[in-house]
């Protein structure tokens, strides 16, 4: 142990929700390629969903290393979560948001017994969403290096409302205000936040929970984001010296995915046959489509969706529109106007339940991204070059949009004002004369989506450098590595 040439062995404890397991299984898997023995830690109910993911990487045969699997169960008490929905996937939005801070926790003693009858691994990466790991495996000597989700860009926002509290200082949720000693002047309002909720108990919950989470990275040994350093490189710059986090950019690792088995293989099973899908693309002209999606969690009432399938309509552009439906709803769609899907036959694909949506923006036809602004959307749609449409539902993805608005100067907002948990709580949908406009201005030629696409196109070919050889990401990874090999083990 202690030697530089030794074989790391690193332990990854993803939180449940697909935003945060799909990017640190690719971690995981970039670990593997450069010698790193992995052990992904997770439930029971999860195990299919990690198997999936990488099952490739055992059946190939060029000196990958392989990924293990560790169970833990929640203790036998009530968890607050409904059975066997151990997923934040599985559950109402109103239920994630609260059992998914509290139940979490429950996993603390069954992790230390892992770790107690388990041969201690070097580190432990673990998702931001879990910040009592620090705690768990200072007990062992074992560092935690914690997994931020989201951009540099929202988590040094974070950092400086929690400081300063410039949205105490304004007298409504409606009022602007200016993020404090932050690298560009960015205004916001409360509706904006991510801890706001019209549940004060929701909104009290998040406010200390973003709390223990802003704090545990100071407690960390560091902290890794899936971001690259060209992409942010102020806001890296910032976090590192203002804030005073020690942090590795090691992404985009959805570019671990290489191939297109690969590509389509990440979170859940496609609902349309792969082959298919790349098939109907294949007939279309280059940037003649606009993709939309809007992540795995939010979920929108009918009278939204109806109001995008007028504006998609209205738009005249042919489309991918990724709709969430749960199966236990009626089958009968009041929501799509009628003939809509007959009228739009040949024009535009409806997937009903999960699109391989790297494999579809990485496609030369797809010239537009409508997004949610979830931070794995937008960096696997900067990694493709396309230019988005922002519609911000909840979290970090207000913040998100204005890194992609008025930093990166890469997509437009459908005016989205205020953040919602629960969509189908929301009476005030965005209506299809803003869908139809912000969707011909990524896909007509104006001069404003020139300049958009050929600035995204450049932040993807920055991307592709950053995780080659020689690149930001690569040699951050690097470092990371070797100062992980050189602590004694
Ligand atoms: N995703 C996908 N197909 C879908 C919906 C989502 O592959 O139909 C993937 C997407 O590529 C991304 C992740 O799920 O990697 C969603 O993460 P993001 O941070 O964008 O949003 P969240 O789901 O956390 O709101």
């Amino acid at each position: 142990m202690g030697t530089k040439s030794r074989q790391l062995h690193v332990f990854f404890f993803p939180f449940v929700a697909p935003g945060h397991m799909i990017p640190m299984l690719d971690m995981a898997k970039l670990f593997t390629t450069r010698g790193v023995k992995a052990t992904i830690i997770t439930t029971p109910f999860n195990v299919p969903i990690v198997v999936k993911t990488i099952e490739r990487t055992k059946t190939r045969g060029n000196g990958v290393v392989k990924i293990d699997i560790q169970t833990i169960e929640y203790p036998a008490v009530d968890t607050g979560l409904p059975e066997g929905c151990e997923n934040t996937d599985s559950r109402t939005i109103h239920e994630k948001m609260t059992s998914f801070i509290t139940a979490p926790a429950m996993l603390r003693q069954p992790l230390e017994q892992l770790l107690q009858n388990h041969d201690h691994p070097d580190c432990i990466v673990a998702d931001m969403f879990f910040p009592w790991v620090i705690d768990a495996a200072a007990k062992f000597g074992i560092p935690v290096l914690v997994f931020n989700s989201t951009s540099v860009f929202s988590t040094s926002a974070g950092v400086s409302m929690r400081q300063y509290e410039p949205q105490m200082k304004v007298s409504s949720d409606s009022e602007p205000f200016v993020i404090p000693n932050f690298p560009d002047e960015i205004k916001l309002t409360r509706r904006k936040l991510p801890t706001f909720s019209d549940n004060k108990y929701v909104q009290a919950l998040f406010s200390d929970f973003t709390k223990e989470v802003g704090e545990s990275e100071v407690r960390s040994y560091g902290v890794v984001l899936n971001s690259f350093y060209e992409l942010e490189p102020a806001y890296a710059n910032h976090y590192t010296k203002v804030c005073g986090r020690k942090a590795w950019y090691i992404g985009p690792v959805s570019l671990c995915n290489k191939e297109a088995e690969d590509k389509g293989q990440r979170g859940k099973e496609s609902s349309i046959d792969n082959h298919e899908c790349l098939k109907w693309l294949n007939t279309k002209n280059i940037n003649s489509v606009v993709y939309i999606c809007f992540g795995s969690l939010a979920n929108f009432n009918d009278s939204q969706l109806t109001e995008i399938a007028m504006g998609l309509e209205a738009s005249g552009q042919q489309f991918i529109w990724v709709v969430r439906k749960d199966k236990k709803e009626k089958e009968d769609e009041d929501w799509l106007p009628k003939g809509f899907e007959k009228r739009m036959e040949g024009k535009g694909l409806i997937i009903r339940g999960w699109a391989p949506q790297v494999l579809i923006l990485d496609h030369e036809a797809v010239g537009g991204f409508v997004t949610h602004c979830g931070w794995n959307s937008i960096l696997e749609g900067v990694t493709a070059g396309v230019p988005m449409v922002t519609w911000p539902t909840f979290g970090d993805q207000f913040l998100n949009e204005k890194l992609v608005t008025e930093v990166l100067k890469i997509g437009v907002p459908v005016g989205v004002q205020q953040s919602y948990f629960e969509m189908s709580g929301n009476d005030s949908p965005i209506k299809k004369e803003a869908i139809e406009k912000a969707v011909r201005q990524l896909l007509e030629s104006a001069d404003q989506a020139k300049e958009m696409r050929s600035r995204v196109k450049e932040l993807g070919k920055m991307a592709r450098r950053a995780i080659e050889k020689g690149g930001s990401s690569y040699s951050h990874l690097n470092a990371l590595i070797e100062e992980l090999k050189a602590l004694d083990g």
